[in-house]
């Protein structure tokens, strides 16, 4: 599971989390010790009891969103919420790399993904953090992966992010129109959409049904880390 992660990061000398020497960006306790989700719904990633690899959420099953699969490693806690907000609020590239390596870790050998879409940010926000994290970590991807990513065609075009008191029916009202497709033709039949944590899957979703629309036959979504609940 690890080989990609191992050739990749190999020549560095201090565990990022603990600080002891290692081979590796994390020494093995820690990369033991990092909150895997067992079990989830394999639609939207939402971590759920029991092992049936081929399971739904309730929600999937009754309103299923405009995404086709989920690959989400990772709960959103300790230590990952602590690299995301690093990379996120501290610009620190490196666990950007870090963590699209995690990532690309559990990827099946052969992704049957013919391009890589990171979430974007709407102009106004670009210009306020001056960079990306979504797309950082597709760089990480497209890399360790050998996939293509295409970083211009979706672009966010509504500044406003979905309001988490709101009903999902009301986030997906919000959300509807706040993506648009722009590039050289439609994109290809097989995409995956990829972020650094989902909460609600209301910004997925509506990147999804963009997609769709924009003539795309599956797409999943791809994440380092899931709240638990999406309420
Ligand atoms: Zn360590
Ligand atoms: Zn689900």
């Amino acid at each position: 599971m690890w080989s990609l992660f191992d050739r990749f990061l190999g020549s560095l000398s201090r565990c990022r989390l603990c600080g002891t020497a290692a081979h590796d960006t994390l020494c093995p306790a820690c990369r033991d010790e990092l909150p895997i989700i067992p079990h989830a719904c394999r639609q939207c990633g939402l971590p759920l009891q029991g092992e049936d690899e081929k399971r739904l959420c309730g929600e999937c099953l009754s309103r299923p969103p405009a995404f086709d699969a989920a690959r989400i490693p990772f709960l959103y806690a300790d230590p990952i919420d602590r690299l995301i907000s690093a990379l996120k609020f501290h610009e620190r590239l490196s666990d950007g790399r870090l963590l699209g390596s995690l990532l690309a870790a559990t990827l099946p050998q052969t992704a049957e993904i013919d391009l890589l879409l990171p979430i974007p940010l709407h102009r106004g926000r670009l210009r306020q953090r001056g960079f990306n994290q979504a797309a950082e970590l597709a760089r990480t991807l497209a890399r360790v992966a050998h996939l293509p990513a295409d970083y211009r065609a979706l672009v966010r075009v509504q500044a406003t992010a979905p309001q988490h008191r709101a009903t999902r029916r009301q986030r997906l009202r919000q959300m509807r129109e706040a993506f648009a497709w722009r590039g050289n033709g439609p994109p290809p039949p097989r995409v995956a959409l990829v972020d650094d944590v989902v909460t609600t899957g209301a910004t997925m979703d509506a990147a999804a049904a963009c997609l769709k629309r924009a003539g795309a036959e599956w797409v999943e979504i791809w994440a380092v880390a899931r709240t638990p609940r999406r309420d």
